[in-house]
């Protein structure tokens, strides 16, 4: 069973969920998973990758964001309480730059 399914306590079935992202009040966004027969929340799902929650780059990936604003990955490491997972992304495209310099 992938992270896309679950069982709906409603319909009493295993169903493939209905995954939609939702911004919160506080700047963060996050994947919603949903019955697709009720369209009941089941649970929230995670992202395939790491990505900033917070921030003006909420919802893209961490790799992504460093590669194209690396100032910006500079200051979320510094800043921002992110994921230790998150964190190994930005210090391993750091290193990458680094390398190559
Ligand atoms: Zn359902």
């Amino acid at each position: 069973m992938n992270n896309k399914q679950a069982h709906c306590y409603s319909c009493k079935q295993l169903v493939t969920l209905h995954v939609t992202s939702q911004d919160f009040t506080d700047g963060s966004r996050h994947l919603r998973g949903s019955c697709p027969l009720c369209r009941r929340w089941i649970k929230w799902v995670p992202w395939d990758e790491p990505r900033f929650y917070v921030g003006k780059y909420a919802g893209q990936t961490i790799r992504d964001v460093t590669r194209k604003d690396p100032s910006y990955a500079q200051w979320a490491l510094d800043n921002l309480r992110l994921s230790t997972a998150s964190r190994e992304v930005l210090r391993e495209e750091e290193f990458t730059r680094s390398s190559h310099a």
